[in-house]
């Protein structure tokens, strides 16, 4: 086949037979954000670029060699998401969220761009699950929107992940620790790739998360930032840590974390994959960003979120085996003979998907064989025919695919029958569920 053109480089498509594996981790997802009281908040796809430069920051690697930024009909200068919160912020500013109660807590489903290498659990268009809490500066934020991460993870049954935590200080810290860091850097000037070079003047903590290899060589040797911080940090550090105890989730403290991005401050975490084929896979990623709100011209308030790779989440549960829900299947298929067979099934299908019911005809004109392979083939769990001759007896046969087994149904209330016959299907399962998990003979 001679294709007009492909899938972008580091794009992914989810095809129906896969999707509902998606829909399972974002459904699950947002439903926790719900529990915790993180309502959704939608923003556009595209921002001016001018936003991520100044929240991402612009010594970062995401916004010196990862954005998708172009100028667009009118000559401004706009640029794809990279990440979650830079709109949201914009977003909780420019309609005066600000005047709402505080803390706003937001949640999100976004799908991010960033020009990067593709691999594994590295794409170019990824979706991230993300929230924000926006207003709270106690440490009871941090650890909540933590908890929340972590609940996702328990809810999809992911196990094996370590998190990690660490502060990065504020500003004034940030300031005798950037000092400390540069002079470190300054000893292996010959050493650092070309952009570190660049951040040695500007912001030489962007240096410790270059992913050159003689870079982070480099880095593992640099100073730690947990040793610069001030004493409202630190108390705010151990506070969360306190929280953390309180509220069961084993944590690590991890003294390299500093995060890709310039707006965190104080607290920053990473939850990460020790299954063997996804070790050290970072799946969510996050922290406090006291500054970034008047940083984007309102008012000074604190805030922490996090984002959550949903393709990682996807990759980590497929390689380890974790369980999806089943993927649903088409109730019944009804075939059809005939002009006014044909018509009829229709109508009976029509009716059928009014109740809810998960039923499907044919669209293809085929025989009637070629009408029930199909139904094998796309897993229906009943099937029934219907011809001139059911029409004239009233009755169709009901065929139950699992196990072979039939039944006749009047054709006058079908709908209601099948309906009860559904649901006393359902009920059995359970009622098989139930006698299991309680070990009891029926
Ligand atoms: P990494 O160090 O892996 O590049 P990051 O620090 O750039 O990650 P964040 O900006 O914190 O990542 O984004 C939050 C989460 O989004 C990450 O923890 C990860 O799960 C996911 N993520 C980031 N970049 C990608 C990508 N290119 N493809 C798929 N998922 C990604
Ligand atoms: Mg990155």
């Amino acid at each position: 086949m001679e294709l007009v053109t492909r899938a972008i480089k580091g794009t992914k498509d989810v095809l129906p037979s896969e999707s509902y594996k998606n829909q399972y981790i974002e459904s699950t997802a947002m439903g926790v954000a719900d529990c915790f009281g993180y309502g959704e908040i939608r923003t556009p796809v595209f921002e001016h670029t001018e936003l991520f430069n100044r929240s991402v920051g612009d010594t970062t690697d995401v916004v010196q060699k990862e954005m998708y930024t172009f100028d667009d009909k009118g000559g401004r200068s706009i640029t794809l998401r990279p990440e979650g919160t830079a709109g949201a912020v914009r977003s909780f500013l420019e309609n005066g969220l600000f005047n709402e109660p505080l803390p706003q807590k937001m949640s999100y489903l976004t799908s991010c761009y960033r020009y990067e290498k593709p691999q594994s659990g590295r794409y170019r268009e990824f979706h991230q699950f993300g929230v924000e809490c926006i207003g709270a500066a106690d440490a009871a934020a941090d650890a909540e929107i933590i908890s929340l991460a972590v609940q996702v993870f328990d809810m999809l049954g992911v196990e094996n992940l370590s998190l990690e935590i660490n502060s990065i200080g504020c500003p004034e810290c940030r300031k005798k620790y950037t000092a400390a860091l540069r002079e470190y850097f300054e000893g292996h000037k010959g050493e650092l790739c070309e952009t570190c070079l660049s951040r040695l003047e500007r912001n030489p903590m962007r240096i410790l998360d270059c992913k050159s290899p003689v870079c982070s060589e480099i880095s593992a040797g640099a100073p730690v930032v947990l040793d610069y911080i001030c004493d409202d940090c630190r108390a705010h550090f151990e506070s969360l840590k306190g929280f953390l105890e309180a509220l069961e989730i084993d944590y690590t403290v991890n003294p390299q974390i500093v995060r890709g991005l310039d707006y965190y401050t104080r607290t920053v975490f990473e939850i990460i994959s020790n299954n063997k084929d996804t070790q050290g896979l970072v799946c969510c990623g996050g922290g406090r960003y006291d500054g970034l709100v008047g940083e984007l011209g309102g008012p000074s308030l604190p805030a922490c979120g996090f984002g959550m790779g949903l393709e990682r989440v996807r990759l980590i549960m497929e390689t380890a085996d974790v369980p999806f829900p089943e993927k649903t299947r088409t109730d019944l298929f009804l075939a059809s003979m005939g002009e006014k067979a044909n018509v009829l099934a229709a109508k009976i299908v029509s009716d059928l998907r009014f109740d809810g019911v998960r039923a499907d005809f044919e669209l293809c004109g085929r025989s009637v064989k070629a009408q029930m392979k199909f139904a094998g083939k796309t897993g229906a769990h009943y099937t029934a025919v219907i011809g001139d001759g059911e029409i004239e007896s009233g009755e169709i046969v009901l065929k139950n695919m699992d196990d072979s087994s039939t039944q006749t149904v009047p054709l006058e209330g079908f709908q209601e029958e099948f309906s009860n016959i559904l649901i006393q299907g359902v009920l059995s399962d359970m009622n098989q569920a139930n006698a299991e998990d309680f070990d009891i003979k029926l």
